[in-house]
């Protein structure tokens, strides 16, 4: 009898063409699929696999999941308030466990700011962190553990304290007037970009009838790297730091390096890495190109690594966007497919680099308000890990820390403990305001199942597990996905994964009857793990999932 029931509805569903049926947990007025649910619910029970104990499946590659490291505010070893390299090396077993396998460390070469993106000294570490052998322990500390290490490499521009700029600008100030610039003389002169008219984006020298160009800042002098002599010391730079054990660079400002023109930067970026590729092919470089997807998927034509995905990033971006509601669930799925093809076509061999937001922007637990905040907070985070390519999150992240407005207040220092006088706890940067903080601590989180941070964990976790999911090819399945539900697959070598995600307040039921991956049947799939954001738990009948708000089914062969 009950088998002619489950004939009788799955017509049912089909003459419907109801493959998705969404109900509003606090709304029971429909009728007709309150009395179907009943009949089905009988059927359905509770997944409860214990897939956290499934071995990890780590491929030592390029594919990565990294962590972005702003030192300033980690962790302090010494207690002079600045965070610093011990901190970081005090730290990696916290980075590890969460399951990062890549640390980008933000500039770490001496500088005039807080910051650090005005160097100094290419070649050195900034005072304030330490020493080149913490560098070195920290390297060596990094390696033992299978975490690669990215630096920050701010090529655009120099600190106006820079030996070039200083001597560049001492010869200068020598000239007479009308003079022009002889770089037998001085061969700085070409490191920058000097003139005697004036534009937008430019400082004078005081005192001269000069200007240098300075697009971020009247200290950050641009300089010019379509000159050979400022290659080569950029040549130096790097192999300096690959020497030193560093897996890859994180390129600063790359649209910037002639401001306004795609084509020079592309050019730029194409030396630099051909000239990386002459030392080792296994270097990861990733760029800033913060502009649309159409205008930074053309700088991939330079052959780098990756490009930061900053269509799926930020308050605006299409993560947020699914998790407010904003946009439909489907239009997750459907971005996944089309940004894969744009930059695939730009470069066969890229890597995506997507991330959800950095120090730059907004941390993300502010982009969401009301009771669903936790549960948006978890599922934005998961649906930026679960990205293919090499996945990037912001520290603190993990704890849904709270930073806006200001450049300092997103750079609050790490959330270790609700004591600001615990070990390792950081001032911030000068100028911060005081950031009030929303979710709970380390301290608070660590041994709560179902905080963010453990939480985040999770999402890693089952990163970790299938290499399908940083290396696999995207297929989005339409006619399962509507505003509620997206559903994908990933397929890597011989292996597929279907991925199905409830990115919604409600209660969603799915039917899979008819979807194929791998060349199997839904039927035929095993539920590897799920992601949930409260108590409540997937519930399985065959081919028909009932999964709460905010929810994620990951199944595979
Ligand atoms: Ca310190």
């Amino acid at each position: 009898m009950k088998k002619n029931i489950k004939q009788i509805l799955s017509i049912f569903l089909i003459m419907t063409f109801i493959l998705t049926a969404c109900k509003s947990s606090d709304n029971d007025t429909t009728q007709n699929n309150t009395d179907n649910n009943e009949n089905i619910s009988d059927e359905y029970s509770e997944i409860n696999i214990d897939w956290r104990n499934n071995k990890t499946n780590i491929i030592d590659d390029k594919y990565r999941t990294f962590y972005e490291v702003f030192v300033y505010s980690f962790y302090d070893s010494d207690g002079d308030g600045i965070g610093d390299l011990q901190g970081v090396i005090e730290n990696l077993d916290y980075i590890s466990d969460l399951g990062f396998n890549g640390i980008w460390l933000m500039p770490i070469m001496p500088s005039t700011t807080y910051h650090k993106y005005d160097t100094k000294d290419y070649m050195a570490i900034d005072s304030d962190y330490g020493t080149m052998d913490d560098f070195d322990k920290l390297i060596a500390e990094c390696k033992k553990r299978g975490i690669n290490v990215i630096i920050d490499l701010a090529m655009n521009h120099s600190s106006s304290q820079h030996p070039w700029f200083l001597e560049a600008v001492e010869y200068i100030k020598t000239l007479p007037e009308g003079a022009s610039l002889d770089p037998n003389k001085c061969k700085y002169v070409e490191y920058y970009n000097f003139t005697t008219e004036f534009h937008t984006g430019y400082t004078q020298i005081k005192d001269t009838e000069w200007y240098y160009e300075s697009q971020f800042w009247s200290e950050m002098p641009d300089l010019n790297l379509e000159n050979e002599n400022v290659r080569k010391e950029f040549e130096n730079i790097a192999k300096f730091w690959l020497d030193k054990g560093v897996s890859g660079f994180r390129l600063d400002a790359v649209k910037e390096f002639n401001s306004g023109d795609d084509k020079t930067n592309i050019e730029i970026l194409t030396w630099f890495n051909n000239y990386i590729d002459t030392i080792s092919k296994d270097v990861y470089i990733v760029c800033e190109c913060w502009m649309d997807r159409v205008a930074y998927s053309k700088y991939y034509e330079s052959g780098v690594d990756s490009m930061f995905d900053f269509s799926f990033g930020n308050s605006s971006g299409i993560i947020t966007k699914v998790v407010t509601g904003q946009s439909p669930a489907s239009f997750y799925g459907k971005n996944l497919v089309e940004a894969a093809t744009t930059y695939e076509n730009y470069n066969p061999n890229y890597i995506n680099a997507p991330f959800y937001t950095n120090h730059d922007l907004g941390r993300t637990a502010g982009y969401y308000a009301g009771e669903n905040s936790e549960a948006q907070t978890k599922i934005g985070n998961a649906l930026n890990i679960l990205m293919s390519g090499n996945v990037f999150v912001y520290y603190g992240e993990e704890l849904g820390m709270k930073g806006a407005g200001k450049d300092e207040n997103k750079r609050a220092p790490m959330y270790w403990s609700t004591n600001t006088n615990a070990d390792g706890m950081c001032d911030g940067p000068p100028y911060m305001e005081n950031v009030k903080m929303k979710f709970g601590s380390f301290e608070d989180q660590k041994d709560d199942a179902n905080s963010i941070y453990n939480y985040v964990k999770d999402a890693i976790l089952i990163r970790n597990q299938y290499p399908e999911i940083a290396r696999g090819v995207t297929t989005y399945y339409e006619e399962y996905s509507n505003d509620d539900i997206c559903v994908i697959s990933k397929k890597y070598n011989d292996k597929e994964i279907l991925i199905v995600f409830n990115i919604s307040a409600n209660e969603c039921e799915i039917n899979l009857d008819n979807l194929q991956i791998g060349g199997k049947n839904c039927s035929e799939l095993s539920v590897l793990g799920t992601l949930l954001t409260s108590d409540k738990k997937i519930k399985q009948d065959g081919n028909s999932f009932k999964m709460p708000s905010y929810s994620i089914l990951i199944m595979g062969q």
